[in-house]
């Protein structure tokens, strides 16, 4: 599932330059769930920023190290509660 960056987020990237330290390299950190790439403090979809850092021109591929977005990581902690609401209500009902 790829996400996009919505055209705010992409206004505001292209606004910014492309910070240094995504040029050389250090490591890119991408969402392990929905593979968006966070680029000057947004996460971006991979095509967007593939176009942004103009990975195409390093004398090297980009390196990646994975996490959660922001959406993703609401997501999953949302579920997490869901889940945990689900065992205690579930203990609750065994325990009566
Ligand atoms: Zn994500």
């Amino acid at each position: 599932m790829v996400v996009h960056a919505s055209r705010r987020s992409i206004a505001h990237l292209s606004m910014r330059r492309v910070p240094k330290a995504a040029r050389t390299s250090e490591l890119l950190r991408a969402c392990a769930w929905c593979e968006r790439i966070a680029v000057g403090g947004c996460w971006i979809a991979p095509d967007v920023a593939i176009q942004q850092l103009r990975t195409y021109e390093w004398s090297e591929p980009p390196r990646f190290t994975h996490g959660a977005c922001d959406t993703c990581l609401e997501n999953l902690l949302r579920r997490r509660e869901l889940s945990i609401g689900g065992a205690l209500a579930t203990n609750e009902s065994v325990a009566r």
